[in-house]
C-alpha cells in the first residue's frame, strides 16, 4: 500500500495544533542586560513547568524565562498529546539502582497524570483534556508477545489497574484493523499540546514570571545566559532546550534530536466513526518496533504520528515544522492501515518537531551545586508528563541548594544526577540511526508478513546498535 499526501495538505507552519489555535504574537525580547535569581533557558512544557513550580514555592523568586522563538515553539506546542504514565529509561535505572528505586520512579510518574489534570483545572488552562486512559494493541503474533510481556512488566512495576484485553474487547473499545489484543492504563489522558503551552506560559506570567521571548541563549555559562540581546546573570541557570540542544555551545554530541513527525485528519464524520468506535477517547498506539501514536481530537479528527525520517546529518532541526513527503505517506498508510474506512478521508496537515534523545535513553534531571547550572529532560518521546515531574523535581533540588529544602521523595529518585556519556561523532551518529530505523522497519515489515510469535532478530540487533 502506498499513498501521497493531497495537495492540500499543509506541511510544517510549526503545527497543526498552532493552525487550529492561533500561533500567539511574541512577547518582547530581553530589553538588555539584567538579573535574576532563576533563568531558564527554553519556555516549553519543561521551562514553563519549572518556573511555575519554583514560583508557587517560592512567590518572590526573581525568575526569567528566555525563549529563543515563542513558549511552546517546540515539541511541547507539536506532540501527540498523549499525557501518560512512560518515562524513557525506567528499565535502565532499574538496573542500575535496583526495582524498588525504579518502581518509585513508576509511582511518580502515574501521579504525574493526574497532578497535570488537576494542575490545569485549578488554573484555569482548557487544554481538551480527556481521560481515556492508553490503548496500545497488537496486529501480528511477535506484537502480541511483545504486549503480554510489556503488560507484564507494567504490572510489576506497580501498575495493578492496568488491564490486557482480546480482540472482541479490544474492537469494542477502538476498531483497529486486524488487532488481536490490547493493555489499557487508565494512566492517561488526551490533550491539545499547544493549548497547554499557551495557558501554561499565561499563567507563569500571571504568577509574577518575567518571559522574553524571540531571545535566544547563544552560550550558558555558570551564572550567565547570553543572548545577542544582552546576558541575564543568575546564581542558577537552568537548561530546558530538549531537542535544540546541541545547537548550544558545547553541546553538540549531548541529547540527539530525533524527529517525530504527525498527520492529522479533516474532520471524520459520524458514519465513518461508527465504523471505527473509539468514544473512550482512549490515547491509541501499537506494539510496533517503529511504533505509531495517535489521538481521536476534540474536533473529531485522527492526529497520528511516527518516526518518519529520523535524524537529519550533523544534528540538524526542521524548519518550522516542515517535514518530508515520504514521511506524511508513510503516517497516511499507517492510518489506512488501521482504519480501512478512512481511504478516501483528507491528510489536512503534517509536520514534525525534535525530541532529545541521550546516548543510554534515560531522562534526566540535574542540579550541579558548584555552578549552579541545571538541566531536564532527554525524555525521547515521552515528555508531556515527564516535563511535570521533571519541573517537581528540579523545584526540590533548588530548595535544597538553596538552603529552603531538605531531601524530598523527588531528589531522590533514579534519574537525578544521571550522567550519560556524547553520542558519537558524525558520520557514525547519522549513520547509527539511519541503520538502526531502517533495521525496525525491517523488522516489522517481516513481523508483519510473519507467523512466529517470536520478535523478529533483526530489531534485536537495532536494540544493541542503538545502546538500549
Ligand atoms: C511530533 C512529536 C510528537 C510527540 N508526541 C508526544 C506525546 O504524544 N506524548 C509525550 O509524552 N511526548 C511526546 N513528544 C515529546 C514531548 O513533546 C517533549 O518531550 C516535550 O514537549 C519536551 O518539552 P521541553 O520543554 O523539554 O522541550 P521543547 O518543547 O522542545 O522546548 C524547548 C524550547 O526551548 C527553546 N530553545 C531552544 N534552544 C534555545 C536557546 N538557545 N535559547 C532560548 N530558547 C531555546 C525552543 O524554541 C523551545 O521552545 C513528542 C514530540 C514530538 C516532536
Amino acid at each position: 500500500m502506498s499513498s501521497t499526501p493531497t495537495p492540500r495538505t499543509t506541511n510544517g507552519g510549526i503545527s497543526f495544533w498552532y493552525a487550529d489555535h492561533g500561533i500567539p504574537t511574541p512577547r518582547e525580547p530581553l530589553p538588555g542586560d539584567t538579573t535574576a535569581d532563576v533563568c531558564i533557558v527554553g519556555g516549553g512544557y519543561t521551562g514553563l513547568w519549572t518556573a511555575y513550580y519554583l514560583k508557587k514555592a517560592v512567590p518572590f523568586l526573581n525568575i526569567t524565562v528566555l525563549e529563543a522563538k515563542f513558549c511552546g515553539y517546540g515539541a511541547s506546542g507539536r506532540n501527540g498529546g498523549w499525557l501518560y504514565n512512560g518515562i524513557a529509561g525506567r528499565d535502565r535505572y532499574a538496573k542500575l539502582h535496583g526495582q524498588e528505586a525504579a518502581t518509585r520512579l513508576q509511582d511518580a510518574m502515574n501521579d504525574t497524570v493526574a497532578e497535570v489534570v488537576t494542575t490545569a483545572a485549578t488554573e484555569g488552562i482548557d487544554a481538551d483534556i480527556h481521560q481515556g486512559g492508553v490503548l496500545e494493541v497488537a496486529y501480528t503474533p511477535a506484537q502480541f508477545s511483545r504486549l503480554k510481556a510489556f503488560h507484564a512488566t507494567e504490572v510489576a512495576f506497580g501498575e495493578k489497574d492496568r488491564i490486557l484485553l482480546g480482540a472482541r474487547d479490544t474492537a469494542a473499545r477502538i476498531k483497529v484493523a486486524g488487532a488481536v489484543g490490547s493493555t489499557w492504563t487508565p494512566h492517561g489522558a488526551r490533550l491539545h499540546p499547544a493549548k497547554l503551552a499557551k495557558g501554561l506560559a499565561d499563567t507563569v506570567e500571571a504568577l509574577g514570571v518575567t518571559i522574553h521571548e524571540s531571545t535566544p541563549v547563544t552560550a550558558i555559562e555558570p551564572k550567565h545566559a547570553r543572548t545577542p540581546y544582552g546576558t541575564v546573570r543568575a546564581p542558577y541557570i537552568l537548561r530546558c532546550t530538549e531537542g535544540f540542544t546541541p545547537n548550544l555551545k558545547g553541546q553538540k554530541r549531548s541529547w540527539l534530536p530525533m524527529n517525530s513527525s504527525m498527520i492529522v485528519t479533516d474532520p471524520i464524520p459520524p458514519h465513518l466513526w461508527e465504523t471505527i468506535g473509539w468514544d473512550g477517547r482512549e490515547n491509541l498506539g501499537d506494539m510496533a518496533h517503529a511504533y505509531m501514536y495517535a489521538q481521536r481530537t476534540a474536533d473529531d479528527r485522527i492526529a497520528l504520528g511516527g518516526r518518519g525520517v529520523p535524524y537529519r546529518f550533523g544534528s540538524k532541526t526542521d524548519n518550522d515544522g516542515r517535514t518530508q513527503p515520504a514521511t506524511i505517506a508513510a503516517l497516511r498508510d499507517i492510518l489506512v492501515r488501521f482504519f480501512p474506512t478512512l481511504a478516501g478521508t483528507g491528510i489536512a496537515h503534517a509536520w514534525s518537531g525534535v525530541l532529545g534523545v541521550p546516548r543510554d535513553w534515560c531522562s534526566t534531571v540535574t542540579l550541579d551545586r558548584s555552578t549552579g547550572l541545571g538541566w531536564a529532560g532527554g525524555y525521547v518521546g515521552s515528555g508531556v508528563a515527564t516535563t511535570n515531574l521533571a519541573a517537581r523535581t528540579l523545584r526540590d533540588l533548588f530548595l535544597q541548594d538553596s538552603g529552603q529544602g531538605g531531601t524530598t521523595d523527588l531528589t531522590t529518585l533514579p534519574w537525578v544526577n544521571h550522567k550519560v556519556r556524547k553520542w558519537e561523532p558524525e558520520p557514525f551518529r547519522w549513520l547509527g540511526v539511519q541503520g538502526m530505523y531502517a533495521a525496525y522497519r525491517e523488522a516489522d515489515r517481516r513481523e508483519l508478513t510473519g507467523r512466529t510469535a517470536e520478535t523478529n532478530p533483526i530489531a534485536r540487533i537495532a536494540d544493541r546498535i542503538a545502546g538500549r
